[in-house]
């Protein structure tokens, strides 16, 4: 280093403010103070090598903390009309399982104790027994998630026979990484493709069935849609296959509808798991924060002594949910063995609101602000079911489609996202639009306080 560019290094680190000072200075900015210690730390150690203006230091230090104080888990608001929407956490809990989780954790809880003789009990058997009644199966179990339930099912039914047979038009990716195939091959089994994309018969089947068959895989095509010139096998007929080659059919469902009446416009009826047992299949898999509505979960359903095979792998252990989840899921199960009046959770509620509810609510959220300065019109526009279940399905409603006279709509939109509690809409014809479905009705009043912010601002911040 140059004598002069030295010098320059002096006076900048003469000029910067100690560490302590800029921790005071930004001690009330929400952060937790050993994680603002480490932004700081961090935003001077760059200051110093790029020897900036002390006014340079303290913008990257409140961008620092503004970025992550946007990263932390808090709570939005779901204004997008998709009610399992996998970005913003899928399916919201209700009440009463919230409380549960309350309960459970802040105490010890008889996880693993058998209250009866005082010796170590089962983990979940409760919620697994209260599963499978729900589902009519012989036996059910949970883990993390569907995938995992995957996982678990591959590797455990994959030990000697290492083939699993899958139709061509059944090789999906369902979210952001999940790939069947993919799956497949890091459980170490051998994937046998059968048919084609659009058309797979009873005899593709019947063909690949050999000596080094596992298992019969069926995967619900749960986030997109063919149609034209398709056949695919039913998996009551696969269970007939299956049942003469004594091989196991497993049918990974994915969404879990667990409301047989169901039905969404522009849709047929989602499957559900109770269909595919009454049918026969071996073991189904579906998540529990999907449909169903609960926390997430990988619930697995099913022949007795599968389920039993399942629980004896070793991976079962490492897939092994939570305290929270198995009661969480046990509050959920009981809701719909319950069978009370009125939704058994707040995603089931979000189903039946019908068009006029939501009508109704916009109308209300744009008398409320009709002094804000915002265009508004209440519009048709569909919810959707979302969380990659029943694609090409539409829940008829209406939507607030809003405009501020001076600024686009993705500014708007942006605006509404920087709240205390973050709003988030959507866009269509460079206007807002505002779904109520999905906003719980609590939160109706800050959708409202942020609008009329909105409305107020001139764009400048
Ligand atoms: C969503 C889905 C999965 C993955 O479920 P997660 O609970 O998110 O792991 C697997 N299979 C199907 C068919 C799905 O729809």
């Amino acid at each position: 280093m140059d004598e002069k560019r030295l010098d320059c290094v002096h006076m900048t680190r003469r000029s910067i403010p100690s560490i302590d000072r800029l921790i005071q200075q930004y001690s009330d900015c929400g952060l937790p103070r050993g994680f603002l210690t480490a932004v700081i730390r961090k935003a001077v150690n760059e200051h110093r090598r790029e020897a900036g203006t002390t006014e340079h230091l303290n913008a990257s230090i409140r961008s620092a903390i503004s970025g992550w104080k946007q990263q932390r888990i808090q709570p939005v608001i779901n204004a997008t009309g998709v009610v399992i929407h996998t970005n913003l956490g899928r399916a919201p809990l209700g009440q009463g399982v919230g409380e549960k989780l309350v309960q459970t954790g802040t105490q010890y809880s008889n996880l693993e104790l058998d209250l009866g003789n005082g010796k170590r009990g089962s983990r979940g058997s409760y919620v697994e027994e209260a599963l499978a009644i729900l589902s009519g199966a012989e036996a059910a179990t949970v883990v993390n998630n569907c995938a995992a339930a995957l996982v678990l099912i591959i590797k455990a039914l994959t030990e000697r026979k290492k083939e699993v047979v899958v139709s061509r038009g059944e090789l999906v990716q369902i979210g952001g990484g999940f790939r069947i195939p993919d799956i497949l091959e890091s459980a170490g089994a051998t994937l046998r493709e059968v048919g084609t994309t659009n058309r797979t018969s009873t005899k593709d089947y019947e063909k690949a069935l050999g000596p080094e068959t596992g298992m019969i895989l069926k995967v619900h095509q749960s986030n997109f849609q063919v149609s034209g010139f398709v056949e695919s096998v039913s998996h009551g007929e696969l269970k007939k296959l299956g049942g003469r080659k004594r091989c196991p059919v497993v049918f990974d469902l994915g969404t879990g509808n667990l409301f047989p009446g169901l039905e969404v416009e522009g849709t047929a009826t989602e499957p559900t798991p109770m269909q595919a047992i009454n049918a026969g299949v071996d073991l189904v898999c579906f998540s529990g924060d999907k449909l169903m509505g609960g926390p997430q979960a990988g619930i697995i359903v099913g022949k007795r002594s599968l389920v039993s095979r399942l629980k004896k792998n070793p991976f079962f252990r490492a897939l092994r949910c939570d305290k929270l989840i198995l009661s969480g899921l046990q509050e959920v199960v009981e809701a719909y063995l319950g069978e009370e009046d009125g939704p058994v959770s707040p995603v089931a509620a979000m189903f039946e609101i019908s068009a006029d509810e939501t009508k109704a609510r916009c109308s209300s959220w744009k008398n409320v602000l009709s002094r804000s300065g915002l265009k508004m019109e209440v519009v048709e526009a569909p919810g959707t079911v979302g969380g990659g279940s029943l694609p090409g399905s539409s829940l008829k409603g209406f939507a607030l489609a809003v405009r501020h006279v001076g600024l686009s709509a993705k500014k708007s939109l942006d605006f509404l996202r920087g709240g205390e509690v973050p709003v988030i809409g959507s866009i269509q014809s460079d206007r807002v639009l505002l779904n109520p479905r999905t906003v719980l009705e609590h939160q109706d009043p800050i959708v409202l306080k942020r609008l009329k912010e909105l409305g107020q601002w001139e764009g400048l911040a």
